[in-house]
């Protein structure tokens, strides 16, 4: 048990020694990544965020930060997609985010690190849940968290996807990423109340299906105390848990359901798809220059669970994403690199 501990923290430690090697500098802080295209991509999200969060009142000082961009935000806790840590003997924090969802998850870290202080006290899950109502972004890869959020609370079969690309002149094709996840069927895994209770060591300990359902409850705890409409004033004080008005576990997946219409799933599959197709479109693609040389050479279909194979040209959700992408996509030219 101790050893394994000690190993556990050794390989922490080594994870944590050693960051990515390309940095790029912004004015919210550097971002490493394992290459600079990615750097620059998170580096764009990262100061999207930033300026969101200026807006946010009350205006808290912005934290010193720094963020990596690493295969394993988690250090091994499966689905931990970002994680904020502050330095022990610094007020820096290191944000760590991974490259498919970091445009969508650095936001939601730096209000972790920009907000920590002013809602000490405050129910965890409820801080997760104004972490991403405040921190994601308006466009489709935040809204891909946000479905994530409401597919565990709905409790639904996450339908199997698959994208199919072609050149036009032959020489490349494939199915990519073909996959299905499955959040379980069945009663909630925990209660409403419980979830309110758990202090913030709990909700991260928690194992996967649980630590889902736990996230996707503080986002409805989030957005049902303040409304659907565009906030962007954060309460004083924290409401208590137990007023807050969910409702039921039943009625939270109803309305959670609900949200699940044919237009909601397929901007969530087209989105899922994000890292997959900045990998075809460089390896397969290079030298283009903007989204439309891209798309003139190279095709890409989906399709979601037993429906039809969708065409993904003009598609406006895929339009949408590849124009977030392209900075990833079009290479390293142009990237100012940190000291
Ligand atoms: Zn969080």
């Amino acid at each position: 048990m101790t050893r394994s501990i000690a190993l556990a923290l050794l390989a922490a430690l080594a994870a944590c020694a050693t960051p990515p090697p390309e940095a790029v500098a912004t004015p919210v802080g550097i971002v490493r990544a394992d290459d600079t295209a990615t750097a620059r991509w998170i580096a764009a999200a990262l100061q999207r965020a930033a300026e969101r969060l200026e807006r946010l009142a009350p205006a808290v000082a912005p934290p010193r930060v720094e963020v990596w961009v690493v295969a394993d935000p988690g250090e091994g806790d499966e689905g931990v997609v970002g994680r904020a840590k502050r330095g022990p003997w610094s007020a820096r924090w290191t944000l760590h985010v991974d490259a498919d969802s970091g445009w969508a998850m650095v936001g939601h870290e730096l209000f972790h690190a920009r907000y920590q202080e002013h809602l000490r006290g405050w129910p965890p899950a409820l801080i997760e849940g104004l972490a991403d109502r405040f921190g994601l972004s308006d466009d489709i890869l935040g809204d891909c968290v946000r479905m994530d959020r409401l597919m565990a609370l709905a409790r639904v079969r996450v339908p199997s996807m698959a994208l199919e690309y072609r050149r036009h002149d032959g020489t490349q094709a494939g199915v990519i990423g073909a996959f299905s996840t499955t959040v379980t069927e069945g009663p909630p895994p925990l209660s409403l109340e419980r979830v309110g209770e758990l202090s913030a060591s709990e909700l991260v300990g928690l194992d996967y299906p649980e630590r889902l359902y736990a996230y996707g409850v503080g986002y409805a705890a989030a957005q049902a105390w303040l409304g659907d409409e565009g906030v962007d004033v954060l309460p004083a004080t924290p409401p208590r848990w137990s007023e807050l008005p969910l409702g039921t576990a039943e009625e939270l997946a109803r309305r959670a359901e609900a949200e699940f219409g044919p237009e909601r799933v397929h901007r969530w599959a087209v989105a899922r798809f994000a890292g997959e197709i900045v990998r075809i479109l460089r390896e397969d693609v290079p030298g283009a220059v903007s989204v439309d040389e891209a798309l003139a050479t190279i095709e890409f279909w989906l399709t979601v669970d037993t429906g039809p194979k969708q065409p993904l040209e003009g598609d406006a959700d895929f339009r949408e994403l590849l124009e977030l992408l392209w900075p990833l996509i079009e290479g390293d030219g142009g990237a100012a690199a940190a000291p």
